[in-house]
C-alpha cells in the first residue's frame, strides 16, 4: 500500500483549486492507501502573519477536510505544529541541505520578490516541507506543479542522508493528480488560482455562498472568441472554465467543449456543476463548525498517534547523524 502525505497551508482561504488539486485526490483513495492528511501551520508562519487569523484558518481548515471527507479513523490527520517532531527533523535536514540549493526554489524567489522583509524561514520552508514528508515514510506526494520542485528536493535529501549516514529515510515521489492539475484564476487565467495571491474574484472559496460562487463564474475572464474551444495557450479563461466543469463532473475538458455552442452556456453549466460540488461540503461543515470541541478532540487523538509514528523516525536519525542517545 502506497504512503501518500498532503499538507493545507492556512495562509488564505481555501478554494476549489485546493480541492480539486488536493483534497480529493487525497482523501478518494484514503481507505486503500497509508495516507497523512494535515494543517501546515508552520508554514503559514513564512510570511507576514496575523496570530489570530493563523489560529482561526487552522481549525476552521481541519474542519473543512474532515466536511470534505477527511476519515481520521483511515487516516493521520494532525495540526503539524502538535508534533514538534516536525521541527526537530526540519533542523536535522538543514544540515544536509546546500544554501544555494534552498535558495534555487521558484517560490522561494517568487515569493521573497513581493516581500520587503523576507523572513529566514521562508527560504527553509521547503526544507521543512521535506520533513513533513521524510517523517512518515511516504512514498507518494500528489502535488499541483507549483509544489513539484519541493518533493524533488526532498527526495535529493532523503537520497544524500541515506548515502552520506546510512539507509534512514524512505524516498518519496511526485504524483500528479489526474484532471484539473491546475485550477487558475478567473480573472487572470494565466495565474494560478492561489490562497495567498488571488483576488476575491479570481478564487471559488470553498465556503463562498452559492450566488457568490455564481457571480464570480458569470463574470470569469474569457476572450473575443465565440466558439468554445480547448486550447489552454491561446483561450486560457475558456480552457480554464472547461478544466474546472470536467474536474467537478469526472469529463475529459475536450470532450464537454464540443457539447457548448456559446460561452454563457458553458458558465452556467460550470456555476451549476460547482455548486453541486460544494454544497454537500458547506452542509457537512456548518453541522461541524457548531462543534468546535469535537474538531479538536480528533486533531488531539491524530496528533498523538503522529508523535508515535514520526518520533520513531526522528530517533533513528539522531542515532544516524551522531547525536549521543538520552
Ligand atoms: P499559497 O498561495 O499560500 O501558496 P495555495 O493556494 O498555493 O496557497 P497551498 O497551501 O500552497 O495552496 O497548496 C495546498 C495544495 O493545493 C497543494 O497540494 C497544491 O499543489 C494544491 N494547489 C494549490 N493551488 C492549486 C491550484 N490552483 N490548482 C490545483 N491544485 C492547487
Ligand atoms: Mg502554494
Amino acid at each position: 500500500m502506497p504512503r501518500r502525505i498532503t499538507g493545507f497551508t492556512p495562509s488564505g482561504d481555501l478554494h476549489l483549486g485546493n480541492y480539486l488539486g488536493a483534497m480529493r485526490p487525497i482523501i478518494g483513495p484514503q481507505h486503500d492507501a497509508d495516507t497523512v492528511v494535515f494543517v501546515s501551520d508552520l508554514h503559514a508562519l513564512t510570511l507576514d502573519h496575523e496570530p489570530a487569523d493563523v489560529r482561526r484558518r487552522t481549525l476552521e481548515f481541519a474542519t473543512l477536510l474532515l466536511a470534505a471527507g477527511v476519515d481520521p479513523d483511515a487516516c493521520l490527520f494532525m495540526v503539524q505544529s502538535h508534533v514538534p517532531e516536525h521541527t526537530e527533523l526540519h533542523y536535522l535536514l538543514e544540515c544536509v541541505t546546500g544554501y544555494g540549493e534552498a535558495q534555487r526554489m521558484i517560490q522561494f524567489k517568487e515569493k521573497s520578490r513581493r516581500q520587503e522583509h523576507i523572513r529566514t524561514s521562508l527560504l527553509t520552508y521547503p526544507i521543512l516541507m521535506a520533513a513533513d514528508i521524510l517523517l512518515y515514510d511516504i512514498d507518494e506526494v500528489p502535488v499541483g506543479e507549483d509544489q513539484r520542485q519541493h518533493v524533488e528536493l526532498a527526495r535529493d535529501l532523503a537520497t544524500r542522508f541515506n548515502a552520506r549516514y546510512g539507509e534512514t529515510f524512505t524516498v518519496p515521489r511526485a504524483v500528479n493528480p489526474a484532471v484539473a492539475a491546475r485550477v487558475m484564476d478567473l480573472s487572470a487565467p494565466k495565474e494560478k488560482m492561489s490562497k495567498s495571491t488571488s483576488s476575491a474574484a479570481g478564487a471559488l472559496r470553498l465556503l463562498d455562498e452559492p450566488d457568490q460562487l455564481r457571480r464570480k463564474i458569470m463574470r470569469a475572464v474569457t476572450d473575443a472568441g465565440t466558439t468554445v474551444t480547448y486550447d489552454p495557450e491561446r483561450s486560457p479563461g475558456v480552457a480554464n472554465l472547461l478544466d474546472i466543469l470536467g474536474g467537478c463532473t469526472h469529463h475529459d475538458p475536450r470532450d464537454l467543449a464540443k457539447t457548448f455552442d456559446r460561452y454563457g452556456e458553458l458558465k452556467t453549466a460550470v456555476a451549476d456543476a460547482v455548486v453541486d460540488t460544494l454544497a454537500p461540503i458547506q452542509e457537512r461543515y456548518r453541522e461541524l463548525a457548531a462543534r468546535p470541541d469535537h474538531v479538536r478532540d480528533v486533531l488531539r487523538a491524530g496528533a498523538g498517534r503522529a508523535r508515535e509514528r514520526a518520533g520513531e523516525t526522528v530517533r533513528r536519525t539522531r542515532a544516524a547523524i551522531g547525536l549521543l542517545p538520552t
